[in-house]
């Protein structure tokens, strides 16, 4: 018997914010994209849900490059969840 190296243990901290596939807003945004040298049409993603809103993370849809992100303290992702 041997002592097992490293594990590398995810905790599952978003069991309650697992956003669902629908929930996915299009929004026709477009951002400087420094990879490629324009406005881009973006993708947004959900990073983190926290107390003071939700954070949101925008991706150029060429090359993925992250152009922004923000903050939204609307607190939709909540009122959404519990109907
Ligand atoms: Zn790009």
């Amino acid at each position: 018997m041997k002592n097992a190296p490293f594990k590398f243990i995810q905790t599952k901290q978003q069991s309650q914010v697992e956003p669902q596939a629908d929930f996915r807003d299009l929004e026709a945004t477009e951002l400087y994209c420094p990879k490629c040298g324009r406005a881009v049409p973006v993708r947004k993603f959900l990073l983190l849900v926290l107390p003071e809103g939700d954070k949101y993370e925008y991706r150029c849809q060429f090359c993925g490059t992250k152009v922004g992100d923000k903050t939204d303290r609307s607190g939709q992702f909540y009122g959404i969840l519990r109907g």
